[in-house]
């Protein structure tokens, strides 16, 4: 970690909203029902939404006839899709500051929750039935641009999202691979949360700091 530029030379300070807390976890509610529905395992959306997705594609390609290679392509096109959305979420809806208080309680229940105690595995995905209201939403958005192809984009776009839950629970429980890839995102999302938040927005990809600058600096020595 010490090839990086920490906090730009003295510049940035850590915001207290994203700095690391001493307990693992913390609750958002004090109503146990509500606190429930806050919280879930890494698997039980996975396994939701890869059920559903695999019917979802199966449904196109048999029953909507959809050609299996225009298939493919468009379930790649929905994954990429989803990194490019991953990364704006992440910079300009979960790390934008402003006055409005609204937006400081989303971004502190979708995600400063989670800078604040990275390792707390109940805090990574959205539990099952809310993930299911959004992801039927984006369904709908999606299905109302083409009607046929949503059944094998859709799926590609939730294997995007699958990373997005599945690899910071990796990243924060499991030492880094060897394998240079994983191990270069490994890093970057370390990066991110305990040298920079304001940088390596990337989570299932760095791509997308590459191409809009925001990848980690190396220390010139
Ligand atoms: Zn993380
Ligand atoms: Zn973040």
């Amino acid at each position: 970690m010490e090839e990086y530029i920490a906090f730009k030379n003295g510049e940035l300070k850590m915001p207290g909203h994203l700095a690391i807390r001493k307990e693992i976890s913390r609750p958002l509610f004090k109503n146990k029902f509500m606190e429930s529905l806050t919280r879930t395992g890494i698997f039980p959306p996975v396994i939701m939404h890869l059920v559903i997705n695999a019917t979802l594609f199966w449904y196109g390609i048999t029953q909507l006839e959809i050609p299996v290679l225009p298939g493919i392509i468009a379930a790649v096109c929905g994954a990429i899709f989803w990194s490019f959305a991953e990364y704006n979420v992440h910079r300009y809806l979960y790390h934008t500051e402003s006055n409005s208080r609204t937006l400081f309680n989303l971004q502190h229940n979708a995600h400063s929750i989670h800078h604040q105690h990275p390792i707390d595995p109940t805090r990574l995905a959205m539990p099952p039935l809310p993930g299911l209201v959004l992801s039927g939403f984006f369904f709908t958005i999606f299905w109302l641009i083409n009607s046929t192809y949503v059944f094998v984009f859709f799926p590609g776009f939730m294997v995007g999202y699958m990373a997005y839950i599945s690899l910071p629970f990796a990243q924060h429980r499991i030492k880094s691979p060897i394998y240079g890839p994983w191990e270069s995102l490994w890093r970057h999302h370390q990066v991110h949360h305990y040298i920079d938040p304001y940088i390596a927005f990337g989570v299932s990809t760095r791509f997308w700091d590459f191409v809009f600058h925001t990848m980690p600096k190396k220390q010139s020595k």
